[in-house]
């Protein structure tokens, strides 16, 4: 029996074709269980459904890919490591993902430049790993970098714990080597420490999201190991105090994180873990900060802040490391906290304000959140000596995930509304994707966003690079 041959099959077989011969059968999946895995990133509010995923292997086959979809309407969504967390790499409606999974070679190091230039599907762990080869540092640092990939952290323009002392991914490039919607192919900055020739294109692709193009290779700036670190860990009564204990220690110590978080947090991790909690007494906030620990006089400037905050009444208990097993273990009870919530899958907001502006800010979203979710769990924490708030709403057992994010969304207005009233950004360093692309107006003016869209118009006039994205 033959199966008649409707024409949606025969342009199938004709893409299969293009495709395969662009990148190899060998690097193409349709598999449903595949789709559902590439289709989407960490957040969990949206239903992949994408056409195909595809792992080119070389620049070249990237520039024909973009040819190919440029010329056939084909919408494509880059892939990095999948840990996204605003719906960024979803693909919902028949895009053809464009995975970096096999675009993962470290290129080239140079000593005296000290830079290396990795591809874009290098895992971040793996750069600073290879760093470290080299007695050298890589910085940016979060929970998922043994998964998140160098391309991704750069079309996110991704923070994590470290921005304090060492600035975002942002601060970290020097070079780009990039496949813009038009197939052409660019090279930017090229690993120039200064370079005044300009418009810096570089900067446009970082935190572009993939809407203007792919990264394909980058050239990053390592730095010199930090000397040794020291962890405090304190026990907060109000969260109003952490910007006090910042300026406190700030003064005393050499800051390289300053995180905080709350009891019901700290609650989760020890649930999902084997850790007990860090304290006799609980309180109802904690900060973890990190400072240099050049020489004993570290430790006891540390000590001096500490005993300082504690006659103020900002802390109520306090633990120091003292080697550096100890430091990783406090660093535990913050970095486990995504992790163990993930389960619940929680509404996230990821916003930010000047960090002087954090005491009285935190208390408004305080009141909001108060009124407005009264039945929903919040748990706080961040990288609040940058000025970064991770605020997440769980999911009670009893709500379907679709009524969950209406029901969040219905806030999100009234939320974003109060980060504007701030100056500050409703997205801090998750980008805006999917999941905040209504938002956008209250951190960005109309002019802006009226020049960003003019901005992918040029770069992606077809407008194939990861469309409803962003802007
Ligand atoms: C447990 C956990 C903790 C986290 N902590 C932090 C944190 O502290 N700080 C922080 O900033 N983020 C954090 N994140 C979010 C996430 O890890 C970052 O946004 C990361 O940079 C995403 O990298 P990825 O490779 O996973 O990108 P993906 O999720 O695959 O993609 C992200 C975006 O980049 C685009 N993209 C990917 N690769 C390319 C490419 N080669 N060219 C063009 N566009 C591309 C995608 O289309 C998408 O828009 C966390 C996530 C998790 C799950």
């Amino acid at each position: 029996m033959t199966a008649s041959r409707s024409p949606q099959d025969s342009s199938r077989r004709q893409l299969a074709t293009a495709l395969a011969s662009i990148v190899g059968e060998d690097n193409i999946l349709t598999e449903s269980e595949d789709l559902q895995t590439w289709g989407q990133d960490w957040t969990r509010f949206y239903s992949p459904d994408p056409l195909g995923i595809v792992f080119p292997r070389s620049v070249e086959q990237v520039a024909q890919l973009v040819q190919y979809a440029k010329n056939n309407r084909l919408p494509l969504v880059p892939s990095g490591g999948r840990t996204g967390l605003s719906g960024g790499a979803v693909a919902m409606r028949q895009e053809l993902v464009v995975s970096f999974d096999k675009l993962n070679k470290i290129k080239s190091f140079n000593e005296t430049d000290q830079t290396v230039v990795v591809e874009a599907g290098v895992v971040t762990a793996r750069l600073q790993e290879f760093a470290r080869e080299k007695s050298l540092y890589y910085p940016v640092d979060f929970a998922s970098s043994g998964s998140s990939q160098i391309g991704g952290n750069i079309a996110t323009n991704a923070g994590g714990i470290k921005v304090l002392r060492y600035g975002l991914t942002r601060d970290q490039v020097v070079g780009l080597k990039v496949v813009i919607g038009t197939g052409d192919i660019l090279e930017l900055n090229r690993g120039l420490i200064k370079n005044a020739t300009g418009y810096d294109l570089r900067h446009l692709f970082i935190g572009s999201e993939g809407t203007l193009g792919f990264i394909m290779e980058a050239t990053i700036k390592l730095t010199v190991p930090p000397p040794p670190l020291a962890v405090a860990l304190l026990a907060v009564p109000d969260m109003a105090h952490t910007i006090n204990l910042l300026t406190t220690f700030r003064r005393r110590v050499t800051l390289s994180a300053f995180e905080f978080f709350s009891d019901a947090a700290l609650t989760h991790v020890v649930e999902q873990s084997s850790l007990s909690p860090p304290f006799a007494k609980r309180a109802d906030f904690y900060v973890l900060l990190e400072f240099e620990r050049r020489s004993e006089q570290d430790m006891t400037g540390a000590e001096s802040a500490f005993e300082s905050c504690a006659e103020s009444g900002w802390v109520t208990d306090g633990l120091l490391s003292h080697t550096e097993q100890q430091r990783r273990d406090f660093w535990q009870y913050r970095e486990r906290i995504s992790e163990s919530i993930a389960p619940f899958t929680p509404y996230k907001h990821d916003v930010s304000v000047v960090p002087s502006a954090i005491p009285d800010f935190l208390a408004s979203v305080d009141a909001l959140v108060a009124k407005e979710y009264p039945d929903f769990q919040k748990i706080w924490f961040g990288h609040i000596g940058d000025g970064n708030l991770h605020l997440n709403i769980l999911k009670p057992d009893t709500w379907s995930v679709a009524d969950f994010r209406q029901e969040c969304e219905r806030v999100n207005d009234k939320m974003l509304k109060l980060v504007q009233s701030y100056k500050g950004s409703i997205s801090a360093e998750h980008g805006i994707g999917l999941l905040k692309k209504s938002g956008l107006h209250y951190t960005r003016t109309a002019s802006e966003i009226a020049l960003m869209k003019s901005l992918k118009q040029v770069f992606d006039p077809e407008g194939v690079m990861n469309p409803g994205k962003l802007v």
